[in-house]
């Protein structure tokens, strides 16, 4: 089988090259390397280029005969999307269509896309399943809804077969210390955790103190890295069988407060967190966890990192050994 990811070179599409290539398939890489990291795909091809660029994608296809494809090419940033959102909506949407209209054109009809728990909102709700209202407050979870609008009106009009994961929060590394998360500006939480742990990065910000949350700060469902690489090959596996555009949430099913993350990462890392309040982050929901059941019972995925400590321990074997 021969696979092309998009965006194999960031965080994410780093472990899942990883992996595919473990399971024997043809991996071939696509990205425009602006967050993402050349030596991290290992061997497989990379060609470097934009989804924005569809002469870039005609070549590309041309040249390969593809599968599937997974599309991880995305800006990410929750506050860069509110201050940018032109940004947003032209990279994650207009990149999307011209990856779409490419793949219809050279008759790949099997795509798996990395959706967001973004597309949720503000929610009451403990655990949410893929039934609950899509009211994103941001135009990153926006973007990223659009999309999965398209996936669905694409399976009806072409009959692309496609899954869109709906990531809750990505944490972690593969245990081998040699792949993790690294963004500059890095913005998420764990990694700037760890950063502060090790002195490299002043006191933690923590965004908020007065969220309707047992301690006041935002909670989170955080879902090992490979645990999602894991769920994308057996999407591909489900395409075969099944037509359609599908949502899968794909978290842990269990929360932890901003609070509770630094107490974690203050056991595993045996140092004290330096931190210090600041005021909420725009367009950040309170709580969100995810129910992951559905992908439990048709993915047949279950993951394997179910511990906080364990997870963050992983990331630490990543982080302490980067030179920032
Ligand atoms: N957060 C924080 N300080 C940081 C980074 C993140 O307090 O330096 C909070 C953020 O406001 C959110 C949670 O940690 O409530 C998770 O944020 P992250 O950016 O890791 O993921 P997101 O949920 O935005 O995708």
């Amino acid at each position: 089988m021969k696979v092309l990811v998009c965006g194999g070179a960031g965080y994410i599409g780093s472990h899942l090259v990883r992996l595919l290539a473990s399971k024997g398939c043809q991996v071939v890489v696509f990205d425009n390397l602006l967050t993402g990291h050349r030596e991290a795909v290992g061997d497989a091809p990379l060609i470097e280029g934009d989804l924005l660029d569809p002469d870039a994608l005609r070549t590309l296809f041309a040249a390969h005969r593809f599968d599937a494809v997974v599309h991880l090419c995305a800006l990410s940033e929750v506050g860069a999307s509110v201050t940018d959102p032109y940004r947003y909506y032209q990279n994650n949407v207009t990149g999307t269509l011209n990856l779409l209209d490419a793949m219809r054109t050279a008759d790949v009809d099997k795509l798996v896309f990395s959706s967001t728990a973004a597309v949720y909102g503000y929610t009451n709700a403990t655990i949410i399943d893929e039934h609950h209202p899509t009211q994103p407050i941001n135009p990153y979870g926006a973007s990223k809804l659009m999309v999965e609008r398209i996936l669905s009106d694409a399976a009806a009009a072409y009959g692309l077969r496609s899954v869109a994961l709906r990531y809750f929060n990505a944490a972690g590394a593969d245990p081998a210390g040699d792949i993790g998360e690294s963004h500059h500006p890095e913005t998420h939480l764990i990694p700037n955790v760890l950063r502060s742990a090790l002195g490299r990065s002043g006191a933690l910000k923590i965004f908020g103190d007065d969220y309707p949350t047992p301690d006041g700060t935002c909670v989170r469902d955080y879902i090992h890295v490979n645990d999602l690489a894991i769920a994308h090959q057996k999407a591909i596996d489900f395409m075969v069988d099944h037509a359609g555009a599908e949502v899968f949430n794909l978290g842990n099913g269990q929360g932890f407060s901003v609070s509770e993350v630094i107490a974690a990462a203050a056991r595993v890392t045996g140092s004290d967190i330096p931190f210090e309040w600041s005021p909420r982050r725009a367009g950040d929901a309170p709580v969100l966890v995810a129910s992951s059941i559905k992908a439990r019972k048709q993915l047949d995925w279950h993951p394997e990192f179910v511990d906080i400590d364990g997870i963050i321990a992983t990331a630490w074997r990543w982080h302490s050994h980067q030179r920032y």
